[in-house]
């Protein structure tokens, strides 16, 4: 068992807590602060037991100098003092003396965020990298480090792993809700068990689908991967996404598991990728070589629909068509409809399907939307993920 921030006595401690404040910005504001919020319990509990909180995390990309203006972590400081109510001292820099300065002035109960880890990227990738001396460095300004960031915890990072390998180290309240609930349909889903899988790559999906296709009673498949599927069985697919290197899978896994792997029957195609294209429905075998595949048809709903209305765990990984345009956002949006009045336990993560659910205002009515991509990919692919492996046992 990993350690948690309950078996930690923060009293005057300075603790380093790494979130993952990765948020989505539009118009230099931020369009989605669930990450922010999802923060919040715990940086909570180190405040309230007298902790001098020291906040890192990441925030876009950052490869070029001139990154540092778009991906500065300053509008996430603003936003965690509106949401906090309490001062949040934002620190821009990453290590030196005004770092060192600042956690020396700390009081208990002190909340300050550095600048954006990945702006040691600049320095040979040190972040990326998990350069040691960073990592030393880091765990060199705090006296116990916690993991709250579970969208980043696949990632081996001098802020994820470099810092607990160095200080003792637990986990934060949403790393153990994340891992928790993931761990529960994993190890003991209520059956029938369905997955959804959809997104654009199978490639990105095999691991999972291979984990999870003995554990899953059906997982039915959507999105831009299922014309790779599609192929496989012989069909024209015209111009839909195709990812040739996984059609041998695609092949091999349908035959040997053809009444667990459900391929959309029939699907919607367009002649250009644009949100204003005519389209029509066409059975699978009938699309033409012109034609793209954009979204699962209206029989492939009312199918899909069928077995998620009698599945007592559902996980749904990737949207099942273009969700960004409106019009080949309906199997999307219907399915998530369906998931909002079922009973069943609805864990939807990874990719796009956070954005989707969100957008179209189903995300209080599932049970869980996780906060990390390539996170719950890894964890469903049976992996380990680095920045929980590191965490001191119990
Ligand atoms: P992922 O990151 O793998 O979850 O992929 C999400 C992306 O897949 C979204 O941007 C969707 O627009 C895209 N997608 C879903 N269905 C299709 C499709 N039929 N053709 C092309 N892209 C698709």
């Amino acid at each position: 068992m990993k350690k948690t921030i309950r078996d930690y006595n923060l009293n005057n401690k300075k603790v380093i807590i790494r979130c993952d404040f990765n948020v989505p910005v539009e118009n230099e504001e931020i369009a989605d602060d669930n990450r922010i919020v999802e923060a919040i319990p715990t940086i909570k509990y180190a405040v309230e037991n007298n902790a001098k909180v020291i906040l890192l995390s990441h925030f876009g990309r950052v490869k070029e100098e001139k990154d540092k203006k778009t991906n500065s972590l300053i509008i996430v400081a603003e936003r965690l003092r509106q949401l906090l109510k309490k001062e949040v001292t934002f620190i821009p820099y990453t290590s030196g003396i005004e770092v060192d300065t600042a956690i020396k002035k700390m009081m208990s109960g002190d909340i300050i965020m550095l600048e954006n880890t990945r702006f040691e990227d600049l320095d040979n990738g040190k972040e990326s990298n998990n350069d040691s001396e960073l990592g030393k460095y880091w765990a060199s300004l705090g006296d116990i480090f916690i993991n709250d960031a579970y969208g980043a915890s696949h990632r081996a990072h001098a802020s994820t792993v470099g810092i607990p390998t160095y200080l003792p180290s637990g986990t934060g309240f949403l790393v153990e809700k994340e891992i928790n609930v993931l761990t529960n349909i994993v190890k003991d889903p209520k059956h029938p068990f369905t997955v959804i899988l959809g997104g654009s790559k199978v490639k990105d999906k095999i691991g999972v689908i291979n984990n999870l296709v003995n554990k899953a009673d059906k997982i039915l498949i959507g999105g831009g991967m299922s014309y790779t599927f599609i192929k496989a069985l012989g069909y024209e697919i015209g111009t839909s996404l195709l990812d040739e290197s996984s059609l041998d899978f695609c092949k091999e896994i349908l035959t040997k598991y053809k009444d667990k792997i459900i391929i959309p029957k029939d699907v919607i195609v367009t002649k250009e990728f644009s949100p204003t294209a005519t389209s029509r429905a066409t059975d699978i075998d009938k699309i033409v070589y012109n034609e793209m595949g954009m979204d699962i048809g209206p029989q492939t709903v009312v199918a899909y629909s069928s077995i998620l209305r009698n599945s007592k765990t559902i996980f749904w990984n990737g949207p099942v068509g273009v969700f960004e345009f409106d019009r080949f956002a309906v199997g999307t949006r219907k399915l998530c409809d369906v998931l909002s009045k079922t009973d069943a336990i609805t864990i939807m993560g990874g990719g796009d399907i956070g954005a989707a659910v969100t957008k179209f205002g189903y995300k209080d009515k599932v049970t869980r939307v996780s906060t990390g991509g390539g996170a719950t990919l890894m964890f469903l692919e049976g992996k380990k993920l680095p920045g929980i492996e590191i965490v001191s046992n119990k």
